[in-house]
Order: structure tokens, then sequence, then C-alpha cells
């Protein structure tokens, strides 16, 4: 070997054996942090939770994650959810990466002081929200910590009133999102619409999708399920809830891989209506 290589060699084997010595020094994707006393301090200051609220902050989490936005930047986003399904969001929210879905931003709610039609208009992906479901007066599923929504701009929120009028918010959607066809002559493609990325939410227990309702049709509304399965986990200890939780999903995902439908979207439909409770 010519002597000029030989530093080259040894220096390509030190770079060989760092890179193998040291663990992956990326950091994952989405990671599950505590919600501090400072933290749930912040929320109530900014009525993001009330005294009376379904579940106490101390079961909250925070989901901490990297994304992609719409102009291909990476960027770090946080929701709230339930300890229960804070593992789950996590695995979500980097599904949501890796195949490179865009989220236009993911605040937490006191930036809008828990105004859920500001953070609709800002397009903000967000999860807990101690708020009564829009346009009644029982709690959301929000305020349980186990309902998420994903760029509000893209999947509008819809309503109608008996002579046939629509509520569509945010109100920017309305000439934009309404039409949901994928495949449009004449019409670019379109990103960050909630079809695109069902099976993603299903595969981690979020199996009710408010683009299924009829009435009022929901695009960028996922939850887990019946309020009778939410009071159900909560009856549980949250290590026994997160261990039900996860047969759940596991059970969509042996639902979809058993089944011989070849149509995605109807797999996802016929194993969501299955496994929901
Ligand atoms: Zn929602």
């Amino acid at each position: 070997m010519p002597v000029a290589v030989r530093p080259i060699l040894f220096l390509f084997c030190v770079l060989l054996l760092t890179s193998c010595t040291h663990a992956d020094p990326r950091p994952s994707a989405a990671r599950v942090l505590p919600v501090t006393a400072e933290d749930c301090a912040r929320m109530r200051a900014a009525q993001v939770i009330q005294d009376d609220n379904p579940v106490p902050c101390e079961r909250l989490r925070r989901v901490n994650f990297d994304y992609v936005d719409f102009e291909g930047t990476t960027g770090t986003g946080n929701v709230v959810v339930l300890d229960v399904v804070a593992t789950q969001t996590a695995g979500i929210f980097a599904d949501l990466k890796t195949h490179g879905f865009p989220l236009g931003k993911a605040r937490l709610m006191e930036y809008y002081k828990g105004d859920d039609q500001a953070a609709m208009r800002d397009n903000n992906t967000s999860a807990f929200n101690g708020r009564p479901i829009t346009g009644g007066g029982d709690w959301s599923k929000h305020a349980y910590g186990v309902a998420i929504d994903i760029n509000p701009v893209q999947n509008p929120y819809l309503a109608f009133d008996d002579e046939g009028h629509a509520t569509i918010l945010p109100p920017d959607s309305a000439k934009t999102f309404v039409n949901r066809s994928e495949t449009r002559a004449g019409k670019a493609p379109r990103s960050g619409m909630a079809e695109l990325v069902l099976d993603i939410f299903a595969r981690h227990g979020f199996l009710i999708w408010g683009g299924d309702w009829n009435f009022p049709v929901d695009y960028q509304h996922f939850e887990i399920g019946s309020r009778t399965y939410i009071n159900d986990l909560l009856q549980k200890t949250p290590e026994v809830a997160r261990d039900n939780f996860d047969r759940y999903a596991q059970r969509y995902r042996d639902c979809t891989a058993q089944s011989s439908e070849t149509d995605p979207a109807k797999k996802r439909a016929t194993c969501a209506a299955q496994v929901q409770r």
C-alpha cells in the first residue's frame, strides 16, 4: 500500500469505529414528556383546562415531535393528550413524519387561550382542550385528551342548519377544501388532507374519524372510541388502561393483516367498525 494512503485509511477506520461504537445520535421523531405543575398552572391561567374538567391535569402528557411543514421545512410541535394514549400518539406523529405528511403547525392551546376557532384559523394541529363539544353542552372528547385535530384548513368542520345552510370552520376552507376529491381534472394535487392518513391514526387506536360522520362532518377530527370506552379506560389504573388501549390498536392491525380486502379504504373502514368500542 502506498505510504500516502495509510493516514487516509487510518482516518476511515477511526470514523468507522466511531460510528459503530456510538448509538445513533439522531433523537427519535416523537417523545412523551410530563405535564408539570407549572404547565398545569399555565394551562389554567390560559383557560385551556377548568377545575371541573373530566380528567385532572396530572393525567395529561405532552407529546413533542418533529414534523415537516407545507414548505418542506422540519419543525417541532407539541400536543397534550391523556397518559393512556400518549405512546400511541407519539407513534402517530412519528409515522406522519416518516410518510412526509405535512402539518401546518402544532402549538399548545395556551397560545390561543383555548380558543378553538382561533387555532383552526391558524391551521393549528392540536389535541387536549378543556372545552364543550362545538355547538353542544357535553364535554368534548378533546377535554379527555383522547381526540386529535389535524390541519383544520385542509380538513374543515362542517355543520348544517335545518334550512341546509352550512357553517364551515375555519372560513378559509370553504372555497378550497370542502371538495374532497383527490384526483381532479385541471387541478393540482393537494396535500395535508386527513384521507391520506386514516390508517396511520387507526393503527394507533384512533379508530373514529369525523369525516365518516353525516352531521357534523369533521374532517380534521380523530378520536379513540365511544364515551363508554373512554370512561371504561378511566376507571382502570393508567398502566392497565394503557395495556388495554395498546391491545385495542393491535386488534385493528391484526384485522387489516388478516383481511383479504384489496381496497385499502374499504379495509380501513371495515376493520375500524369491527374493532371500535
Ligand atoms: Zn376535534
